[in-house]
């Protein structure tokens, strides 16, 4: 690896033609121009108060993913490693626990569960960080983010003011937040404030995870129980990217209404779909894409996993460009066939 230290002498070091080829869970090969990685938050503004970097494209990068680098990225890449839990407060039923950006996702949810702080052991094990969480609302076996939400901290990029926003103000809905449209690259996320309880709300609504309690005769189960489960069915069923370049679902299930609905259905009889609240129905990603024959297809160094048709992988050497063409191509046949559009979950760059 090739790294230039700046001339300009901040409080923490800035590289360039950075290489972000190990902060990419797709490990895909591509350079920053510019490359920081700020522990504290003095360092962070000590960087930014300088103009020099006022017209600069900027990236947040948490655990790297969530993203697919289609190119080197011309800017700067703000690496977020601020850490510290702290439980703020706590009433009769609640605690209120603040975790700062850098922290390990998963990390947290194992302190959560040490402690006996219920709500995020459906949660166990998704890979990135705290700051990335209400990006998207992390979701997973029936559970997301925004159930165990209470607030964040935000740093506004231009203004270098600081902002607390509430559950209402993140405009949560799936796999979706402001910070991705209405406000996507304007904030850095500093930390989270989430509500934990005291007396647990156990959810094992989800199919794999009741099934499993009951092979295990566990009537009962703890927040513990719980997140050894989610573990135990996530890493039979989801590829590990030490091992396999990926960055989970590449795609997000579509959502449609009745009218498109009953003319897929009348066609599709079989597919697999599910009621949601808001009159919608959702179809999952991973079927479509298998249908059109997607699954297991090994495309130069890419394709869909064998086992799970919505995970594109890096089988080794693959350029984020060439993934980012069969995510294309996988978008329009599935358009082709079924007339439905499917979004992708992951950033571009
Ligand atoms: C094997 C695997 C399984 C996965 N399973 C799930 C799952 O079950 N459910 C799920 O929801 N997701 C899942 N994901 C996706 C991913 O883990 C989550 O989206 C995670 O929250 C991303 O965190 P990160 O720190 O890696 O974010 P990054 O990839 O670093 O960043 C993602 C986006 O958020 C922005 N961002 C990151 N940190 C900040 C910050 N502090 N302030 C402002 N913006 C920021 C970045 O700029 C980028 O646009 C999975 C990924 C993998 C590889």
């Amino acid at each position: 690896m090739n790294n230039f230290t700046f001339q300009i002498q901040y409080m923490s070091t800035v590289f360039t033609e950075f290489s972000l080829h190990p902060y990419n869970t797709f490990s895909v090969a591509a350079k920053a121009k510019y490359f920081i990685e700020f522990s504290t938050q003095d360092e962070l503004m000590d960087l930014l108060q300088d103009a020099y970097w006022n017209d600069t494209k900027k990236m947040i990068l948490g655990g790297g993913s969530n993203i697919l680098l289609t190119k080197d990225f011309d800017g700067l890449v703000l690496k977020n490693s601020l850490l510290g839990i702290e439980v703020l407060s706590e009433t009769s039923n609640y605690y209120y626990v603040k975790a700062n950006a850098g922290e390990s996702w998963h990390d947290f949810v194992c302190y959560c569960i040490e402690q006996n702080m219920g709500g995020v052991e459906n949660l166990s094990l998704i890979p990135g960080s705290v700051g990335a969480s209400p990006m998207q609302n992390i979701g997973a076996y029936g559970v997301e983010l925004c159930d165990v939400f209470h607030s964040l901290e935000a740093l506004e990029i231009n203004t270098l003011k600081k902002r607390e926003f509430s559950a209402e103000e993140c405009y949560f809905g799936y796999r979706e937040s402001i910070f991705k449209k209405a406000l996507k690259d304007q904030y850095i996320i500093l930390s989270v404030t989430y509500r934990l309880t005291k007396n647990h709300l156990i959810n094992a609504s989800y199919g794999a995870l009741s099934e499993i309690l009951k092979q295990k005769n566990i009537e009962h189960p703890s927040i513990k129980d719980i997140s050894d489960i989610v573990i135990e069915i996530r890493q039979s069923k989801l590829p590990d990217p030490k091992q396999l370049g990926n960055a989970g679902s590449f795609f997000k299930n579509p959502e449609i209404n009745k009218s498109e609905f009953d003319s897929f259905h009348r066609e599709h009889g079989n597919a697999p779909f599910y009621n949601l609240e808001n009159g919608k129905y959702k179809i999952p990603a991973g079927w479509l894409i298998e249908q059109c024959g997607w699954k297991g297809k090994v495309i130069g160094n890419t394709g869909a996993h064998k086992d799970q048709a919505l995970v594109l992988v890096n089988y080794g050497g693959a350029q984020g460009e060439e993934i980012w063409k069969l995510a294309l191509n996988i978008q329009t046949s599935v358009k082709e066939k079924f007339k439905i559009e499917i979004q992708t979950e992951v950033n571009i760059y």
